[in-house]
């Protein structure tokens, strides 16, 4: 049994918070991922887990032992880096044997252990081979088995796919979900590509500005974001937020209430009953596109059409000042200047609180 709780972390440079109030608890044999933008703290909140960082505050415990100030090396955690961090002038063999040596393992065990590794990351045939004659997928494999060979208790891994090529990082990013289901290991994963994080993890942690903005499965915070924020990190191309007054019955937008006038079912509008007004939350996907005046739909005109094969990316502005993205089949036919009714799928549709941005609907 290996559980990670990060108790109230902080870290503090200077002036700069890294990381201000980090309250995370990670399951054994979890894979759990942190994604959010660039510098919204990822990398701090991994490294001190690591022991590379020491936190201004707060506590971290595996199992139920404080670890926030026991030595790196007395952690029995692996990192995964982006940059791999390989050994350049050692063979594959002695790259992935590397950890083993240090801990004094014998070499006939260690001989072992290599072999094992190296058959189960499918790259026997590269052990006697030079680090600077591997392709990046290869130095990421021998990355990933100098990792694993000691058999840590946690494995942590840095945007250990941010170097590789479109392709390969599809498969290798199936290569490592495969290996943490077998190896079973308590997993923290940092990544800014949110389709990476959507396929790979059990449990997604969402952080923005040093701060986790919420915790849940890949559908959870696709389906039910808990604020502006995580809703419109997640999800391609971006979710549309609209600012809207509502007298119970209708919504309307403030910067186009004539042309933005939308009818709520009684259903739909009782979530609503608290306000006034609110920030509406529409996917792109979550509207239909007609090419004729439609009953309760928004008079819109194209701007841009972007093919995607089976759909479309459709650009319109409502009024002077909306702008909106939608998904549409590639059926439809639309083209710049022309005028498109936008009918809203009310049900799946969200509302925010105006002033905090939280998820109200
Ligand atoms: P990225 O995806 O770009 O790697 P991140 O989410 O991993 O970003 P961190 O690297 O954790 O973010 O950085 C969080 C904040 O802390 C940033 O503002 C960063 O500039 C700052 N920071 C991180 N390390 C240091 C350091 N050693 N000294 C000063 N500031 C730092």
């Amino acid at each position: 049994m290996v559980t990670v709780e990060y108790d109230s972390v902080k870290k503090q440079y200077g002036d700069t918070i890294a990381i201000e109030d980090v309250n995370l608890h990670v399951d054994d044999g979890e894979f759990t991922i942190l994604l959010g933008p660039s510098g919204c703290g990822k990398t701090t909140t991994l490294r001190c887990l690591a022991g590379l960082t020491q936190p201004t505050s707060g506590t971290i415990t595996l199992d139920d032992h404080d670890i926030t100030d026991v030595h790196p090396k007395n952690r029995n955690i692996a990192m995964v880096f982006q940059n791999f961090a390989l050994y350049p002038h050692m063979t594959v063999r002695e790259n992935i044997g590397y950890p083993l040596k240090v801990a004094d393992v014998n070499k006939e065990d260690k001989e072992r252990r290599v072999e094992e590794v190296a058959e189960m990351l499918e790259i026997p045939e590269l052990l006697d081979r030079d680090i600077a004659n591997l392709s990046g997928g290869q130095q990421q494999r021998v990355a990933l088995g100098r990792a694993i060979i000691r058999r840590p208790a946690v494995f942590l891994m840095d945007e250990p796919l941010a170097n590789l090529d479109a392709k390969l990082k599809v498969s290798m990013r199936s290569r490592i979900k495969v290996l943490q289901r077998e190896m079973d290991i308590t997993t923290l994963y940092v990544t800014h590509d949110q389709e990476e994080a959507m396929s790979l993890g059990d449990k997604l942690v969402v952080m923005d500005d040093g701060n986790i903005q919420q915790i849940g499965s890949p559908d959870e915070v696709y389906h039910e974001p808990a604020n502006i924020f995580v809703a419109g990190f997640i999800g391609s191309p971006s979710m549309n937020f609209v600012e809207v007054e509502t007298d119970g019955d209708r919504i309307r937008a403030k910067r186009a209430p004539d042309a933005f006038d939308v009818e709520l079912r009684p259903s739909v509008a009782e979530r609503y009953r608290d306000y006034d007004e609110f920030t509406l939350g529409v996917r792109p996907q979550y509207f239909d596109v007609h090419t004729e005046p439609t009953d309760n739909a928004i008079e819109a005109e194209v701007e841009v059409t972007e093919p995607q094969g089976d759909e479309q990316i459709i650009d319109v502005h409502v009024g002077e000042d909306i702008e909106l993205t939608i998904v549409a089949p590639s059926t439809v036919e639309a083209s710049r200047g022309e005028t498109v009714w936008l009918g809203i799928d009310e049900q799946l549709a969200h509302g925010f609180d105006p002033k905090s941005g939280d998820r109200i609907a």
